[in-house]
């Protein structure tokens, strides 16, 4: 087996991946706080998680995949101030925290689902594991890493050494509470010093969502409270996958706050290292500058499929840029990537429906790439190459499938549709009729020619090529 080369954020350089057991990868991956629909910078990130799931699949690794859900104890500053972005949601859609985290729990999933993400095996919710939390704030205090005021249980960040091992950071530059915001407590040791558990007091005397907890405050009954949002994962690790993990990834924001204080929290109350690879994905860029609610650039997935554009297309236009650099997300560039998977889905469609050997140069090739950092931007070069190579088309065909198992884009699909037989000219004939009805605006007679696929058996969807079917 060839080594599989990893950039660890830890050493800022790349290193050979060693498992902590053969034949396994524990993996973390710090997955959304269900208060909104993710946008599409934030589903690249799955993606980019996904594709590495992928790989380590492909190359025969069991893979414990954890990725979570932040329901509780996410405020609206990274840094422990300001309100609990559940809450804020709740209060905005009138609803409470707990449909707020069904509602887009199921958005997300359904989204992932959309650009083939594969399932992970864990998906723990915050709210689920409070009891863990509780305990690891119990050893952190035993051990004296943490001590309560009335209003929080603070990690104390000057009794762990390396507290900026990841981040290769000036404290000054890690704040995680006084002075910033709205949340101050004159009883902190230490500015950066982080908040494990917060108390139902002071600004947060009016929380939705708490529990009571063996610890004392005089301002509330019970100790109740809620955990902080970088506890959650060090918790949610610890009981899905154990002390030490093989890779955790995360967006590259949580280096300096998040995975800091994750590191922190574990490796003090567990006496171990809790990770051997930090992976991050860097930051999807639209119009060249940063993705903003406000000027509207914060696409979903709906709102880029109203646009008339696959899913799949998004995924392809994510695979063509690596995790570790920033992408440009435009309208032309997904129009293009849309192009070119439909440019390939027909030329696979062309192969024939016979399925031959999976070619070892080509797939030799696609290892060189994936196992020097999960190349895959490069690795999608080899499909023009396989296509034009003189292999028979039943083995270019078994090639291409063997490879999609880590692009995840689907292309067995193509492939099935001709193995049933392709489309009639009846159906062709229904498509070409609502295609040039949808040209002439006249949704009515679209709609009726929908309508009538669908009860001939076929699922339809628009896209800016026009009207594509496949079987229900
Ligand atoms: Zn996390």
């Amino acid at each position: 087996m060839k080594k599989i080369l990893i950039y660890n954020t830890l050493s800022r350089k790349k290193e050979e991946f060693k498992p902590l057991k053969a034949g396994h990868l524990s993996f973390y991956y710090c997955g959304p706080t269900v208060y909104w629909t993710q946008h599409i910078g934030n589903l690249r990130g799955s993606v980019c998680a996904d594709l590495i799931h992928r790989t380590f699949k492909y190359l025969n690794y069991d893979v414990s995949m954890t990725r979570n859900y932040t329901d509780v104890g996410h405020l609206t500053s990274d840094e422990d101030s300001g309100e609990d972005k559940m809450e804020k949601t709740a209060k905005k859609e009138s609803l409470n925290p707990d449909q707020i985290a069904e509602k887009y729990i199921k958005i997300y999933e359904e989204d992932t689902s959309k650009i083939n993400i594969l399932e992970p095996k864990y998906k723990p919710k915050a709210t689920e594991n409070i009891e863990q939390m509780i305990d690891l704030i119990q050893v952190l205090m035993a051990k004296g890493y943490a001590y309560a005021t009335d209003l929080a249980i603070y990690f104390d960040i000057s009794k762990f050494e390396n507290y900026t091992s990841l981040s290769r950071q000036k404290l000054e530059k890690n704040k995680s509470g006084a002075g910033s915001g709205d949340f101050s407590d004159v009883n902190k040791r230490n500015s950066a010093d982080f908040s494990l558990w917060f108390f139902r007091a002071g600004e947060h005397k009016n929380a939705l969502q708490y529990w009571p907890s063996p610890f004392f405050s005089t301002l509330v009954e019970n100790g109740q409270g809620f955990p902080g949002w970088h506890l959650e994962c060090s918790a949610m690790i610890k009981r899905y996958l154990g002390n030490t993990i093989d890779i955790h990834m995360g967006g590259i924001e949580h280096v300096s706050v998040h995975h800091t204080n994750e590191i922190a929290q574990s490796e003090a109350a567990n006496g171990v290292k809790l990770a051997n690879y930090w992976l991050h994905n860097e930051h999807l860029l639209v119009n060249d500058g940063k993705m903003s609610k406000s000027q509207g650039t914060s696409y979903s997935l709906g709102e880029v499929e109203e646009k008339g554009f696959k899913p799949l297309a998004l995924r392809y236009f994510f695979l063509q840029s690596h995790y570790r650099s920033k992408q440009n997300f435009t309208f032309e560039a997904l129009k293009g990537a849309q192009k070119g998977l439909s440019n390939i889905e027909s030329k696979i469609f062309k192969l024939g429906e016979e399925v031959g050997e999976v070619n070892n140069d080509f797939k030799e090739k696609f290892l060189n790439y994936l196992l020097d950092d999960f190349n895959l931007p490069k690795s999608l070069a080899i499909i023009p190459e396989i296509l034009k190579s003189d292999l028979s088309n039943q083995d270019k065909l078994a090639t291409i499938l063997d490879l999609d198992q880590v692009w995840g884009l689907n292309l067995e699909a193509v492939f099935k549709k001709q193995k049933e037989g392709g489309l009639d000219e009846k159906i062709k004939e229904i498509i070409k009729e609502r295609d040039e009805a949808r040209k002439n605006k006249d949704f009515i007679k679209s709609d009726e020619l929908r309508n009538k696929l669908e009860d001939l058996g076929y699922k339809v969807e628009d896209s800016i090529d026009g009207t594509s079917v496949s079987k229900l």
